[in-house]
């Protein structure tokens, strides 16, 4: 076993540690730096034990310290995942028709946190314009790949507990009031921040874009050229298209985050090097009419 690890100590461990975490799915846009226990690790940390139990079925205690215990969730997280329901902070009573409840609701970072068949999205876009007062007014889509995770970090796609997830990453690790509106995955499309309400996912678009995640690392033909790639990106494009034709987006209004100043300064290639834009423009507005 390696050995027991605590908070702001420098170990080669800690990067066994880290590489465990990331596996798990617990950094999924920073990176910590390296074999360094810091504030990054030890959140993630926090939130592995809080969300997993130990060889005996038991809670592990989340205290940050990493032990047996710790490890072997670490290395064994499959079958330990703490149940869901049993999370005091998901008292929301779930009801598949319409309206959809949010995941979380109030000012703290509210997500929809939901999975919707293409068919559902599409009702649910619609039942959206219809019924939810919006506290901005998007004119555009930008659309993102997630590098990470990428797609066998997701072998089945996300969980509700994935939306948590990234809404603890967004919140508590970037400091963001925000995230994205819509994941898509290889089996449908999720929407994290509320449509009516402006996200974060891009500088210079959250102001005027929707922003919608692709799974999937597209820098590398592993995750581009294969089955499930394509299907994240259908989904990405089946969404971008349910946007125009539902909610009012003009069809020249769609742009990558690689566009965005900021982003192409820090050299940025989202969503992945392989997407190429005019081809992935030219699939959505031939979805449009049929979505
Ligand atoms: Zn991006």
């Amino acid at each position: 076993m390696p050995k027991v690890l605590r908070q702001l100590e420098m170990d080669p461990d800690v990067e066994l540690l880290q590489g465990l975490l990331s596996a798990n799915g617990y950094f999924e846009v920073n990176v910590p730096q390296k074999g360094l226990f810091e504030a990054m690790t030890h959140q993630a940390t926090v939130l592995f034990q809080s969300q997993h139990l130990d060889q005996s079925g038991a809670p592990l205690d989340a205290d940050g310290i990493v032990g047996g215990k710790t490890w072997w969730a670490l290395e064994n997280p499959g079958n330990n995942l703490v149940d869901p329901s049993d999370d005091p902070s998901d008292d929301v009573q779930r009801d598949d028709s319409l309206p959809v409840e949010w995941l979380v609701k109030g000012d703290d970072f509210p997500i929809v946190g939901r999975r919707f068949e293409r068919e559902e999205f599409v009702e649910y876009v619609k039942w959206v314009q219809e019924n939810e007062d919006y506290s901005w007014n998007p004119t555009g889509i930008t659309m993102h790949h997630t590098g990470v995770p990428n797609l066998s970090q997701r072998p089945d796609g996300y969980t509700e507990q994935h939306m948590k997830n990234f809404r603890h990453h967004y919140r508590d690790t970037m400091g963001w009031g925000h995230g994205p509106h819509i994941f898509t995955d290889d089996h449908a499309i999720w929407v994290l921040n509320p449509l009516s309400i402006r996200g974060i996912h891009a500088v210079s678009y959250n102001r005027s874009r929707y922003g919608i995640e692709m799974l999937g690392n597209f820098n590398t033909n592993d995750d581009y050229s294969s089955k499930r790639g394509k299907l994240s990106r259908e989904n990405g494009m089946f969404a971008a298209a349910v946007l125009m034709k539902h909610a009012g987006i003009s069809t020249g209004k769609l742009n990558f985050h690689r566009h965005c100043p900021i982003a192409k300064e820090k050299g940025k290639k989202c969503p992945g090097t392989l997407v190429a834009f005019n081809e992935f423009e030219g699939e959505v507005l031939s979805l449009v009419e049929s979505v």
